[in-house]
C-alpha cells in the first residue's frame, strides 16, 4: 500500500495523533502568546514609567525657562523611542502646549500630531488603542522650591505590544512547523514500515490462501530481528492455517469415502428395490394363483362350489337392482355311483372333467358361470337370462353331453347323460334370498330324476309353500 494512500493505517494514526499534537500546541500557544503579550506591555509600561527619570528635568528646565526649541527637540526625540508612539506637554490648567505623534487631546479624543504641528484624527481600533503615563512637570529654583508648571504624557500603544510580540510568536509558530513536518514525516515513515507495511502483508497473505489447493504458500514470515506483537500474529496466522489445512484434509478424506458409502448404499437400494419388486411380482402371481385356485374346482379345472356362491350372490343383487331376469340350472350325472362301480373311480374322474369342459365349452355367453356344484352336480348361472332363454342354453348343454358319447353300460341310455331342473326369477329387491331359486332348481332336478332321467325340467313357480319356507330358513 502507497505510504500516503488515503486508507494506510500510518495516515490515518497520524491523522489522530497530529490532529491532537495540534490542538495541544494551538492551546499552549495561545496561552504563551497571552504570557507574553502581559510581560511585554508590563515591560513597555516599565520603559514609560522610567522616562520621567531620563526626560523630566531637561523639560522642566526647558519649560520653567520657556525654551520651545529644546521641548520640541526633547519630545522629537522620545516619540523616536521604539516604544513611544505619542508624546504632549500640558500647562497646568490642562492646555495642550505641545505634542507629537498619536496623543489624547484634551477633549479626550486621540489625535495625531506631526512634525509642523497639523493634527489628525486617529481612527479606534484594538491595535491603536493607547497605553499612556501621565507625569507633573516640576521645576526646583536655587532656593529648592518646587514649583508645579504643567505635565507631559508619554503614549505607546497595543500595536507596539503587539510588534514586539509578533517576532517571537513568529519563532515559535516557525518552529513548531518545522518540528512537526519533521515529526510527521518520520512518524509516517516509521508507522508505515513498522506497522502499515506487515500488516499489508499479512492480509494479502491470508487472502490469497485457498485452503483446497495443497500446492499454496505454507506460512508467513516477517522480517525483523526484533520479535513483536506483529510476528506473534504471523505465527497465530500460520498455526490456524496449518489446522485449517489439517482439517480440510480430514474433511476431504471423509467426504471421498462418504461418496463411496453413499453410492454403495445407491446400488445397495437399487438391488433391494429391485428384489423387492420381484418379490412383490412374485407375491402378486402368488396371490393370483392362490385366489384363482381359491374359486377352481381342482379336478375338473372350472369353477367351484365357493366361486358359484360368490357369483350366485353377486348376480342375485345385480339382477335384483336392474329389475332383470335369472335363471339357475343345476345338472346331475346320471347313474353316476353305477358307473364308477363298473367303471373305476378313476373312470369316473375322467368322466366328470368331460362332463365340465363339454358344460363349460357349450353355454351361451362368457358372462354366464358354469361350477361344479358336488360331487357330479354342476351348476349355470345365466343373468339376465329368463325362462326361456335359459332353456335354450340347457338344452343345447344336455345335448352337448349326450353327443360325448361316452358309454354308460348300466344306464337306460347307454351313455352319459345328465338331469336338470331350472329356475328362473326376477329378483325382488328387499325380500327373499338366493336359496329360494337354488331350492327351485333342485326340486325341479328332482322331478326329472323322479321322471326318468335325461331330461330338463322347469321349477313350478310360484313355488310350493314347503320349498317357499325352506328358502326363507336358508
Ligand atoms: P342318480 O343321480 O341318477 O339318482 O344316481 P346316482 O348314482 O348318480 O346317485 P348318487 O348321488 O347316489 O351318486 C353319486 C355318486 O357320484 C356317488 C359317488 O361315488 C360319485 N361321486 C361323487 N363325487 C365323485 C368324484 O369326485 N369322482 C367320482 N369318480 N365319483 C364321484
Ligand atoms: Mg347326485
Ligand atoms: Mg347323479
Amino acid at each position: 500500500m502507497n505510504l500516503l494512500s488515503k486508507n494506510s493505517l500510518a495516515v490515518h494514526l497520524l491523522r489522530i495523533i497530529f490532529g491532537s499534537y495540534f490542538v495541544v500546541t494551538l492551546i499552549v500557544t495561545c496561552l504563551q502568546l497571552a504570557a507574553e503579550y502581559q510581560h511585554t506591555k508590563t515591560g513597555i509600561d516599565s520603559e514609560l514609567m522610567a522616562m520621567d527619570l531620563t526626560f523630566g528635568a531637561s523639560l522642566a528646565s526647558a519649560t520653567w525657562r520657556f525654551q520651545g526649541d529644546v521641548q520640541k527637540a526633547t519630545l522629537t526625540g522620545i516619540s523616536n523611542l521604539p516604544v513611544v508612539t505619542g508624546v504632549k506637554i500640558e500647562d497646568p490648567q490642562g492646555r495642550l502646549v505641545l505634542a507629537l505623534g498619536n496623543i489624547f487631546d484634551s477633549d479626550g479624543k486621540q489625535i495625531h500630531v506631526d512634525a509642523d504641528g497639523v493634527r489628525s484624527p486617529v481612527s479606534a481600533g484594538f491595535l491603536n488603542a493607547a497605553i499612556g503615563h501621565h507625569f507633573p512637570i516640576l521645576y526646583r529654583d536655587e532656593h529648592d522650591r518646587s514649583h508645579d508648571i504643567g505635565s507631559w504624557t508619554v503614549y505607546s500603544s497595543r500595536h507596539v505590544v503587539v510588534k514586539k510580540v509578533a517576532y517571537g510568536f513568529t519563532l515559535i509558530l516557525i518552529n513548531s512547523i518545522i518540528k512537526t513536518l519533521v515529526l510527521w514525516f518520520i512518524f509516517l515513515y516509521v508507522f508505515h514500515r513498522w506497522l502499515g507495511a506487515p500488516i499489508t502483508k499479512l492480509s494479502s497473505f491470508v487472502r490469497e490462501q485457498d485452503l483446497n489447493q495443497p500446492g499454496t504458500r505454507q506460512g508467513i514470515e516477517l522480517p525483523g530481528r526484533k520479535r513483536h506483537e506483529l510476528h506473534f500474529l504471523a505465527e497465530a496466522i500460520n498455526a490456524m492455517l496449518a489446522s485449517l489445512r489439517q482439517h480440510m484434509a480430514q474433511n476431504r478424506a471423509l467426504y471421498g469415502e462418504l461418496e463411496q458409502e453413499k453410492e454403495s448404499l445407491r446400488a445397495l437400494n437399487k438391488s433391494l428395490e429391485l428384489r423387492i419388486a420381484e418379490r412383490t411380482r412374485d407375491l402378486a402371481q402368488a396371490n393370483e394363483q392362490l385366489r384363482s385356485l381359491s374359486l377352481t374346482d381342482a379336478l375338473t379345472g372350472i369353477s367351484n362350489r365357493r366361486c358359484f356362491d360368490q357369483t350366485l350372490e353377486q348376480e342375485w343383487r345385480r339382477c335384483a337392482r336392474n329389475g332383470r331376469p335369472m335363471t339357475v340350472a343345476l345338472f346331475d350325472v346320471d347313474w353316476f355311483k353305477h358307473y364308477n362301480d363298473h367303471y373305476g373311480h378313476i373312470a369316473g374322474d375322467d368322466v366328470l372333467r368331460q362332463v365340465a369342459g363339454m358344460l363349460q365349452q357349450s353355454v351361451g355367453r362368457a358372462g354366464d358361470t358354469v361350477a361344479r356344484y358336488g360331487g357330479e352336480e354342476f351348476a349355470l348361472i345365466a343373468s339376465d337370462t329368463d325362462t326361456g332363454s335359459g332353456l335354450n342354453v340347457v338344452h343345447r348343454m344336455c345335448d352337448a353331453i349326450f353327443s360325448l358319447n361316452i358309454p354308460h353300460a348300466l344306464s337306460t341310455f347307454e351313455r352319459i347323460t345328465v338331469s336338470v331342473g331350472v329356475a328362473s326369477c326376477v329378483p325382488p329387491l328387499h325380500e327373499g334370498n338366493v336359496s329360494i331359486l337354488l331350492h327351485a332348481a333342485d326340486a325341479a332336478l328332482y322331478r326329472a330324476k323322479l321322471s326318468g332321467r335325461n331330461q330338463v325340467l322347469v321349477a313350478q313357480w310360484p313355488l310350493p309353500a314347503t320349498l317357499k319356507k325352506a328358502g326363507d330358513g336358508a
